[in-house]
């Protein structure tokens, strides 16, 4: 046994880990490890939001959230990201959709301002230490790393989802949890792209389009999402897909993506545009139908898929085919073949469930044994969400676990 004395181990240095490690230490006197596989803690802050963090949101609320929302309810209380940050130092800003990024838009400020406050409030960074089990021993935690073993009065889990694990986050966590009884919903790729029939988009990849973006089940709406769509290789991507891909997951084989690439349009508007369009350019091939409304090359896979060669004159196309190339437009399907792997997803839709946990984060089945961020089963939508319930949660988690360690038992 290594005798390390340790009040709290935290089980990963990520975001979450970090604001737990920094609120434990600012209210207590607490002996705090971090214990991090990777060479350095923070890597996947560095990659978040193109490499500027968008750590928050102004509008934070349920309906930007999936998974088990009650625990949204735990975290009601706690001060919001911009507080949080000006409590280590670090000044945000907003841009005009209400996302809030450091303001020097780079995420290594974020990262650099927690490490800086975690280093001044002795909190201990292990890195390239993979906590491979933990035990309980009466009230002491035994925690198994790189063959050895340290003892803690405390354990906080942070150790993320399976959201792209090249950062460090490949579901050990789950493991470690199970192990004190706990159970974990069925774990999907969040915020990745959706796969589809490769024929579909082939000729597309590479391009952008603003669409309202619809998923459907039988042919009715789930969910809907509107921005920009891009075509990738056998795969639709962007925001909108993005926050769309988990309920996918869920459904797919059932469930078909369709995109209205002329949102701004009524039916009849579209219709009417496209009938003067013909007349104008009557002598013109009629891939020049699209002109103006949509990129030539989205115009000349629309004709296609309803068998319009594009070398046909537009006096020489029907009635039928303009309303069947208006129909397309507001309503072009690509069936939801699957989502895209664990490495291409930015978050984990399930995890551990409300019901076996505190309003304060500690686990039912082991007094002392906390959990925070993306193991939780509470998912974010693209804008900030996720990187809000990390610290939140994480802010939590620290304080119970250093009340836990000062006050005994605590609930
Ligand atoms: C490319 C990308 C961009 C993103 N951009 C944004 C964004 O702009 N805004 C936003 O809100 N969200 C964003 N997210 C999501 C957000 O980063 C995560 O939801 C958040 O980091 C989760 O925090 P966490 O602390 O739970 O887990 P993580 O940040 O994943 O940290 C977990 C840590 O635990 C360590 N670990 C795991 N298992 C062990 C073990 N057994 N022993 C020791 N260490 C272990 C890992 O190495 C890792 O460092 C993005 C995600 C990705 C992948």
């Amino acid at each position: 046994m290594k005798e390390h004395d340790i009040d709290i181990a935290i089980i990963g240095g990520g975001a979450s880990g970090l604001a737990a490690a920094v609120s434990a230490a600012k209210h207590s006197h607490c002996r705090i490890t971090v214990f991090e596989r990777l060479p350095r803690v923070g890597k996947k802050l560095l990659s978040t939001g193109n490499g500027r963090c968008n750590l928050s949101n102004e509008n934070i609320s349920p309906e930007y959230y999936s998974g088990d929302k009650q625990f949204l309810s735990f975290v009601k209380d706690v001060p919001d990201a911009k507080e949080l940050f000006r409590g280590v130092g670090l000044i945000t800003r907003m841009d005009n959709e209400g996302r809030i990024y450091p303001h020097s838009m780079a995420a290594s400020s974020v990262l650099d301002a927690l490490r800086h406050k975690a280093a001044a409030c002795g909190v201990e960074m292990l890195c390239q230490v993979m906590v491979s089990d933990i035990r309980k021993n009466k009230d002491v935690f035994i925690i198994i790393a790189n063959n050895e073993h340290y003892s803690a009065k405390s354990v906080i889990i942070s150790s993320g989802g399976r959201a792209a694990p090249s950062f460090g986050s490949d579901g050990t966590g789950y493991t470690l949890a199970k192990r004190f009884g706990h159970t974990v919903t069925e774990l999907y790729p969040a915020l990745a792209p959706i796969r589809t029939d490769i024929n579909k988009v082939k000729a597309l990849k590479g391009l952008r389009t603003y669409a309202e973006v619809s998923l459907l089940i039988n042919g009715q709406p789930i969910a809907k999402q509107t921005g920009e769509v891009q075509f990738s290789d056998g795969a639709l991507s962007g925001i909108c897909i993005f926050n769309l891909s988990a309920l996918a997951a869920k459904n797919v084989g059932k469930c078909e993506i369709s995109l209205d690439i002329a949102p701004s349009l009524s039916d009849k508007e579209l219709t009417d545009a496209l009938f003067s369009a013909a007349e104008i350019r009557y002598e013109l091939p009629c891939e020049e139908l699209l002109t103006g409304l949509v990129h030539k090359r989205i115009g000349q896979q629309l004709l296609k898929v309803v068998g319009i060669s594009c070398s046909t004159l537009c006096k020489n196309i029907s009635e039928r085919d303009i309303k069947n190339v208006a129909a397309i437009i507001k309503d072009w399907r690509f069936p939801v073949t699957n989502i895209s792997d664990w490495s291409l997803a930015q978050s984990t839709e399930g995890g551990i469930p409300a019901k076996e946990v505190t309003p304060k984060l500690m686990s039912k089945k082991a007094d002392g044994l906390f959990f925070c961020g993306e193991i939780l089963d509470i998912c974010g939508q693209c804008g900030g969400y996720n990187l809000d319930w990390a610290w939140k949660s994480g802010y939590l988690a620290g304080i119970a676990a250093a009340e836990y360690i000062l006050g005994g038992k605590y609930d």
